[in-house]
């Protein structure tokens, strides 16, 4: 269970330094499985050491408590912003897994620090993965059990990550592997939708271990040969529009809050983006208005802009933004404003940072070495995960999706609950 898994975690933590500059001389020349053959090479060599054997084995050993873990932690509910419960057991099972200095930050992460054989205090890398799930308060969290399939909300994004990260715990320690740096086990809140990634931007603008990130690996939902390099940055707006409101028949010719915010609809509906990067837009929520016989004194929308480009995407923010005030100025044009004029409040309610990792850096170019050792052919894509920060800080990040063997059947279900079939 695993092994890809775990060789890549290898490849980040203990070899990623030492081989840097190596790495990037060999970005050029890659073999079929877009792994370059001197990383190939490291990687099997690390397959066959002896201690990375034992830890294999202990892996193996450890699967009935990997589903235990996984069972436990998913019945513990965690939406979004109260995911303190979870937080606490968790902490809980790093202790027990004897990880040291424990703690829960001040945003509500889960830390533990793995010590290497550096001298304290130096650089690190971080394995995360996330507490929280999307589904609401009062959401039935119970897994039921169909043969060898666990079906439940968030089981699998991402209780499965963080049950992950306890073995791989477990193995280091069984086979007493010492990386040349510490590992932070991070178990992180906000990954989901206006959590707004709140648990990584602490760890890296705020935590006290911010300074000491050499790179950052997650463990999330997905398929086992994806890899995210790319991070796509989104920002969101709840716009809402202002005017003096009035009765439909005798206050008509007076300004429409409505009709300014279609007007910035529609001609946002006409901003060019460009294919690639892949930059995105949509309209997604609207409200507003009390009565049919009213004109409104307020009406609001929710927004979207997405780019796998930071600046394609300050770009489409600046253009977006201009859109929402020509529709208030023409609103204002076009009627009375004798009651008072059209006015907007643009807040910012989502902000994820875009970036990438080089597809020709280390970290990439060893985790797809690390794939191929286990017979598997990374696929590199662009999502919106907790990586997105450290990729727009410039640091090497990879979410990683490799929580299955090869040709082990897993099975996952999209919507109301995830399914994961033990393999
Ligand atoms: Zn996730």
């Amino acid at each position: 269970m695993n092994r890809a898994l775990f060789k890549i975690m290898l490849a980040g933590s203990i070899i990623s330094l030492p081989v840097a500059s190596h790495g990037q001389a060999n970005g050029a020349a890659l073999a079929a499985n877009g792994a370059s053959p001197a990383d190939t090479r490291l990687l099997k060599t690390i397959k066959d050491r002896p201690a990375v054997k034992t830890a294999f084995a202990a892996l193996e050993a450890e699967h009935d408590q990997w589903v235990e873990n996984i069972i436990a932690l998913t019945q513990i509910p965690a939406p979004p912003f109260k995911e303190a419960q979870r937080a606490k057991a968790y902490a809980d099972k790093f202790k027990a897994a004897g990880i040291g200095d424990v703690e829960i930050d001040k945003e509500g992460n889960v830390l533990g620090l793995l010590r290497g054989s550096g001298k304290p205090g130096g650089k690190l890398v971080v394995v995360a993965a996330h507490l929280d799930t999307v589904f609401p308060e009062g959401t039935d969290v119970t897994v039921k059990r169909e043969g060898d399939t666990l079906h439940a909300p968030g089981i699998g994004d991402d209780v499965a990550g963080l049950a992950t990260q306890l073995s791989l715990i477990k193995a280091l320690a069984a086979a007493k592997i010492k990386a040349p740096m510490d590992i932070l086990f991070v178990g992180d809140v906000g990954e989901e939708g206006l959590g707004d990634l709140r648990g990584v931007k602490h760890l890296f603008l705020k935590g006290k271990y911010k300074d000491r990130i050499a790179s950052f690996f997650s463990i999330d939902d997905g398929s086992v040969d994806g890899l995210t390099n790319g991070g796509v940055g989104s920002k969101r707006y709840k716009l809402t529009f202002k005017g003096p409101g009035g009765h439909s028949f005798g206050a008509f010719g007076i300004v429409n809050p409505m009709t300014a915010m279609s007007q910035a609809i529609v001609n946002i509906y006409k901003i060019p983006v460009p294919k690639s990067p892949k930059t995105t837009f949509s309209a997604s929520v609207v409200g507003g208005g009390s009565s049919v016989n009213a004109i409104p004194r307020e009406s609001w929308l929710q927004l979207d802009m997405r780019s796998e480009s930071a600046a394609e995407l300050a770009k489409l923010e600046q253009a977006v933004l201009a859109q929402v005030d020509a529709g208030v100025a023409s609103e204002n044009a076009a009627r009375s404003t004798k009651d008072g004029a059209i006015s907007v409040d643009k807040q910012l309610i989502g902000d994820r940072p875009a970036g990438n990792t080089d597809a020709a850096s280390p970290l990439v170019q060893q985790t797809i070495a690390a794939y191929a050792t286990e017979g598997v052919t990374a696929r590199l894509s662009f999502s919106s995960t907790d990586a997105n920060v450290p990729m727009n800080l410039g640091i090497p990040a990879s979410p990683f999706r490799a929580r299955r063997r090869a040709g082990a059947a897993i099975r996952w279900t999209n919507g109301s609950t995830s399914a994961r079939r033990l393999p």
